[in-house]
């Protein structure tokens, strides 16, 4: 199967945009003023398929920052580097029904609620990130550990991507839970670097600037078997991006998971800046962006959107029809 031809997607796309955009429901993340100041009235909607076409519809020239929808990317490249079942081994891959931020998510019966897709799990990713660094020659540098982050989120996106350094500095200033989180994870002996190392590359791989263009050809990569349908590039393994498909599936939409898979029936990853993005194994992705969240942190119509676009596109992984 594949999605449905060009005319279609573009219709389909923009009927599920122009049924919920005008939805009044969520708020905004408030801990920093640039997600704070954010128009809880912008939205966007973009598909990219396999093939390489992408279609975008609404706010589809702004910039927001990436968040935790960052996690399986970088989890796909450490996966990539250290192997899937090392990355299993170290970080878990059940669900951990919890908050995004949940310091449970580290202390419940030992690594099997670590889950990378919430911070805990997330922080322990980033952590192995100094070690393919070195694994590449490059030894000790806070640098060269960044450019395995940016440069492997880039050839997902098969566009140059950058951090905005606004958020970055917000973001630090107001990242003490994660930097406890990163120590209570050390003290269990399931950290790899130095604790505040490994926050600090973590936000800023959350402060990456993305439009929902970038999210779909990120997305359409994990759909591709790894190669990115825009550049021809080959990301990450066809086997990587299952063994990521499955854990985002697991925790993607922290806590409401389980809802997410019975509505939409494909693996996804939101974000605390309203986006969301989704993949549709051999076909392709899709990303949703618009500001206001629910209780869990998701965007509220990029749930909406996403839903209905699963439906009219036929891409529910469990549907026999
Ligand atoms: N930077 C945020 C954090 O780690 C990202 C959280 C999110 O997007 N849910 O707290």
């Amino acid at each position: 199967g594949h999605l449905p031809e060009d005319t279609t997607v573009r219709e389909l796309l923009q009927a599920a945009y122009d049924q919920h955009r005008h939805v009044v429901d969520g708020a905004v993340a408030t801990y920093i003023p640039q997600l704070a100041q954010a128009d809880p009235t912008s939205c966007a909607a973009s598909v990219a398929s396999v093939a390489g076409r992408a279609f975008e519809v609404g706010d589809v020239d702004a910039r927001f920052s990436i968040q935790s929808v960052s996690k399986p990317f970088v989890l796909a490249l450490v996966v990539e580097a250290v192997g899937g079942e090392r990355a299993r081994n170290l970080l878990g891959a059940n669900a951990t029904g919890l908050p995004f931020d949940s310091v449970m998510a580290v202390e419940l019966h030992d690594h099997r609620t670590m889950n990378p897709m919430v911070n805990a799990g997330a922080i322990a990713t980033t952590s192995l990130v100094p070690e393919i660094a070195a694994a590449r020659g490059h030894h000790g540098g806070a640098c060269e550990d960044w450019d395995v982050v940016i440069d492997g989120l880039s050839a997902f996106a098969g566009r140059r991507l950058d951090v905005d350094e606004d958020v970055y500095a917000c973001e630090s200033g107001t990242n003490l839970r994660n930097r406890g989180i990163a120590h209570l994870v050390h003290s269990h002996g399931r950290l790899h670097c130095d604790p505040d190392l490994a926050t600090d590359l973590y936000t800023r791989q959350c402060s990456v600037s993305v439009d929902v263009h970038d999210l779909a050809v990120m997305a359409a990569t994990l759909a591709d078997g790894g190669v990115n349908p825009l550049t021809g590039e080959r990301v990450v393994s066809a086997r990587t991006c299952s063994e990521v498909l499955a854990v985002m599936a697991t925790a993607g939409l922290y806590e409401l998971s389980g809802d997410w898979l019975w509505e939409v029936g494909l693996p996804g990853k939101s974000g605390v800046s309203g986006a969301v993005v989704t993949v549709a194994p051999g076909k392709g992705g899709l990303a949703v962006w618009s500001p206001p969240l629910d209780a869990a942190g998701n965007s509220v119509r990029g749930g909406l959107v996403t839903r209905t676009l699963s439906r009219s596109m036929g891409l529910n992984v469990f549907a026999s029809a």
